[in-house]
């Protein structure tokens, strides 16, 4: 039972441990130990740091029969939340939106040391829960069907929504808060009620989001039920997505894993939303502002280390203006302040863990085999008493064609840069890779930008005109085409996929006649 951790790491567990209990989450984080050899581990899920590489402390890990029970729990709570007024659902949901005002930089703490985020951008992740509550508020009383007019005198012809069922959610580790939030807010103030699968790198902050809103519903008097969260890994989720009583089944991941989870919900006939990998590109136009392009450029490539669905990852930039381009990333990126997420000016923090590092320097290997030059970054980078941490310089590639390793989605900081001459050259190459998340256009002229915007243009769900690919507000609907997986969610109508839609015909006539003209007998 020897320690084995460093002094990063023991800080880490402590400010863990410290914003858990202002969050009300009493939970002893203890320093993980060698286990025996022989002895089973596989009921332990260790929380990792980013920030050190290492473990920070370990939690018991839900399997089937724990996701069995929550299910059951959240069946029987949907019994009476689903007859819960809306403007009554929609109450909880602002409290949690007042608790997490109030706790919002204790969230965000653990975003950072969970997810590795920067303090500004994990503070704008829990910015992103409030105001999904807003909506989802909003929402709670103006939720409603249409009627249309009926072919039969003396009939009524309309449409109600009604709560859907339990909503299963499966997160990403890159959004470890946010994407829960989009679903619950929503979900919540449609009637259903949820149980969360976080992703299995970050239970921590997905306890305390979690504890946030059983507080809101306890303190209103309804079943805590109406929202858990199942922390552990692969076979929680595959229990969670096989349950036939979880109506919507809500993933956010891996092109692979909405690969896994699809047809399993299909075959027993649920619903599924997928949020999946992108690939996000921008084309870069010869009368583009460079100086604006270069800045949103930086923060969709960069930012977050490149581990956003939405990063940035393919840049298409009309030749006569791409030396000029690649030149000016090169000096942006050589002034990016890679480190510790908390400390003040970091504008990069570390990546996922080690495997994510070695998959960043294999796709960089894969691309110059292809003939690709590496301009700027893509190195490792030591951080003082973070030696297990996987640091790195961001990379801008310059590629001769759009290549295999450039069709894949590589969730890190590569940006790989190719030119075009033609506009329509610029769309093909764009849409021509299996992903169809996020996509811009940097560009002045009013033409270009609207066809890049048409049926013609992009094949994304977010299309951007002189703005980066990432950093999505809540009040459209969020999502992309293809290997994406075709879900939206957030705003706009993105309610819709929460509920049930009834269509009603009530006859107040004294007469029976039937559609279409049938007569019978
Ligand atoms: P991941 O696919 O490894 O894991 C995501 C979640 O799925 C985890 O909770 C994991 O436990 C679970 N999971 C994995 N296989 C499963 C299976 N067979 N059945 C049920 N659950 C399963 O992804 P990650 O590494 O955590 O996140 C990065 C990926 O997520 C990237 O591809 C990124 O683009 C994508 N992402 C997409 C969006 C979006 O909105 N489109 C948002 C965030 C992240």
């Amino acid at each position: 039972t020897t320690p084995r951790t460093t002094p990063l790491t023991a800080e880490l567990r402590d400010a863990a441990s410290a914003a858990l209990g202002r969050l009300g989450v009493t939970l002893p984080l203890v320093e993980p130990v060698e286990t025996t050899p022989g002895i089973s581990t596989s009921s332990t899920l260790e929380v990792v740091s980013p920030l050190s590489g290492e473990a920070i402390t370990t939690l018991p890990e839900a399997g089937a029969t724990d996701v069995d029970a929550a299910v059951a729990a959240a069946a029987e709570a949907f019994r009476a939340w689903r007859s819960v007024p809306g403007p009554a659902r929609g109450a909880v949901v602002k409290r949690l939106g007042e608790l997490l005002v109030e706790h919002k930089a204790d969230l965000a703490e653990l975003v950072t040391i969970e997810a590795g985020k920067i303090t500004s951008e994990a503070l704008g992740e829990v910015q992103e829960m409030i105001d999904v509550c807003d909506l989802a508020v909003g929402l709670s009383r103006t939720l409603g069907g249409r009627t249309m007019p009926s072919e039969r005198p003396g009939h009524r012809l309309m449409e109600q929504w009604h709560p859907l069922g339990v909503v299963g959610v499966i997160s990403a580790f890159n959004f470890p808060v946010a994407v829960w939030s989009w679903n619950t807010a929503i979900a919540l103030v449609c009637g259903d009620t949820v149980v969360w699968k976080p992703s299995e790198k970050t239970p921590l902050s997905a306890l305390a989001s979690n504890a946030l809103l059983r507080r809101a519903l306890t303190e209103a008097g309804h079943p805590a039920a109406v929202s858990t969260v199942v922390v552990g890994g692969r076979e929680a989720g595959e229990a969670l997505v096989a349950d036939r009583r979880v109506a919507l089944l809500s993933a956010t991941g891996s092109e692979r894993m909405g690969q896994q989870v699809a047809p399993v919900v299909a075959a027993r006939g649920g619903r599924y939303l997928l949020e999946l990998g992108g690939n996000n590109a921008a084309v870069v136009a010869p009368s583009a502002d460079l100086d604006l392009a270069v800045r949103g450029i930086v923060f969709a490539a960069a930012g977050t280390a490149g581990q956003r669905c939405t990063s940035l990852r393919r840049l298409i930039v009309h030749s006569s203006v791409v030396d000029d381009v690649v030149a000016r990333l090169e000096r942006a990126y050589a002034g990016l302040p890679v480190g510790d997420p908390r400390a003040d000016g970091t504008l990069v923090g570390p990546l996922t863990d080690a495997g994510a590092r070695e998959r960043m320097a294999a796709a960089l290997d894969e691309a110059r085999a292809d003939g690709g030059t590496v301009v700027v970054g893509g190195d490792a980078v030591a951080v003082d008493g973070a030696p297990g941490a996987a640091y790195v310089s961001p990379a801008v590639v310059r590629m001769p064609a759009q290549t295999g390793v450039v069709r894949r989605e590589t969730f890190a900081p590569v940006l790989y840069v190719m030119a075009y001459d033609t506009l329509d050259e610029a769309i093909a190459l764009h849409n021509d890779v299996p992903q169809g998340l996020s996509s811009a256009i940097f560009t002045l002229d009013g033409r270009e930008a609207e066809v890049f915007l048409s049926e013609a243009g992009s094949d994304c769900g977010i299309v951007n005109v002189n703005i980066g690919t990432s950093g999505a507000e809540i009040g459209g609907a969020f999502g992309g085409e293809k290997s994406t997986g075709g879900g939206r969610e957030s705003g706009s109508d993105s309610w819709k996929q929460y509920m049930r839609r009834v269509t009603n015909t009530v006859n107040y006539s004294t007469d029976l006649p039937l559609a279409q003209g049938v007569n019978f007998g």
